[in-house]
């Protein structure tokens, strides 16, 4: 009996051991980027290209070589940061940063700020505007440059007479701001590519003490493309693969942008771009975006058959081609999709709870199982 018991427990532990194993390289990709030493992994602290040096190590590590000299293909665009304290005062109460107020580019807010009921437009231009919601955050992008910030404040905490405001907002507008892609491939037996690509930037800081840590959004992706970058190196792969993390994706696709306009490798070679964001979750399914084009559709029947054997995910919802994620870019190249997870579980999105705590990667290892079917790996 004692044996019977013995057997058992060792059989569970091995098998938890197996699935935990599953996604442990995932989640430690997770844990790095989403970390504070990232800072968000934007342009405040140079957060970008801490995770670039991160990355292209690990590459390295694995084995992935570097299509050019290094991993690095390097390119530049305007932005905002904010580093240093941040600080909102009205009538004496100082404000949460994040949590009552936040800071955003005037240009895109002007109607809001037309709207508002209560409002203060500061010495300096800047505009105060009572909400009674906050929006979701996105980095002040290069886009706005010319453009002054307004400060979104909770309506409850928007006095009648905001008679005195002292604002403290610590911006810095960065003029050609050097960041990089992060490039690499694994040697197929055939010339022929499978290229799989994910953003690794995130929305940088709002001051000091509010970090975007972005373990959904990015870390998922850039750890699911880092994963298949590891499997390739154990064992080589049918395709040729390419392994590309972008950056400037919150800024508005820069990287992937700047990497189609000047191509490392030949795009009429590539088999299928297979872009992933967002890939914490999964409860309700995958989302599959530019499902129905001619040169993609076959990819969305198979994964559809796929998951018809093994029933891994409740749906594969098709969604037509759209500007959302860094597949975009290529549509014009080669065969190119993008895959999200949908639903839960996630810690947030483009906030200060998008951890990697709450990553669930429930999904993980089945939805890899499918993807790397797709990509004959
Ligand atoms: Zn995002």
């Amino acid at each position: 009996m004692k044996k019977i018991v013995l057997f058992l427990l060792f059989g569970l532990l091995s098998f938890g051991t197996l699935f935990a194993q599953d996604s442990t390289y995932a989640r430690r990709i997770i844990r790095q980027l989403s970390s504070n030493k990232m800072f968000g992994r934007g342009s405040s602290y140079q957060g970008d290209s801490i995770a670039a040096a991160y990355l292209s190590g690990e590459m390295k590590r694995l084995g992935v070589l570097p299509l050019q000299v290094n991993y690095y293909q390097r390119y530049c665009y305007n932005c905002y940061s904010m580093e240093g304290p941040i600080s909102l005062k009205i009538n004496g109460r100082e404000l949460e940063p994040y949590n009552q107020f936040r800071v955003y580019p005037t240009a895109r807010y002007q109607q809001k700020i037309d709207q508002a009921t209560q409002k203060k437009q500061l010495k300096n231009g800047t505009w105060l505007y009572a909400v009674t919601s906050l929006d979701t955050y996105g980095p002040i992008v290069g886009d706005y440059s010319d453009n002054p910030v307004c400060i979104a404040v909770l309506d409850t905490l928007f006095p009648k007479r905001p008679r005195k405001i002292e604002a403290n907002i610590p911006l810095q507008y960065r003029n050609n701001y050097w960041t990089q892609n992060v490039v690499g491939y694994v040697k197929g037996t055939v010339d022929s590519m499978i290229v799989f690509t994910a953003h690794y930037d995130h929305c940088g800081t709002m001051g000091d003490g509010v970090i975007f840590p972005g373990a959904h959004d990015n870390a998922s992706g850039v750890a699911a493309v880092m994963d298949l970058a590891r499997m390739a190196c154990q064992q080589q792969p049918y395709y040729t693969m390419v392994f590309m993390l972008f950056s400037g994706e919150e800024a508005g696709l820069k990287g992937s942008q700047y990497a189609a306009a000047h191509p490392l490798i030949d795009y009429s070679r590539v088999k299928l771009l297979c872009n992933i964001d967002m890939f914490c979750g999964g409860d309700e399914g995958i989302m599959f975006f530019n499902a129905k084009s001619d040169n993609t559709k076959i990819f969305y029947n198979q994964l559809l058959q796929l998951n018809e054997t093994s029933k891994v995910a409740l749906e594969i919802r098709p969604r037509d081609n759209r500007p959302n994620s860094d597949h975009w870019p290529f549509s014009a190249l080669c065969p190119s999709i993008y895959l999200l997870s949908m639903g839960g579980p996630y810690g947030g999105y483009h906030n200060p709870s998008d951890t990697c705590k709450g990553c669930g990667l429930a999904h993980y290892h089945d939805y890899m199982t499918l993807i790397k079917q797709l990509a004959h790996l």
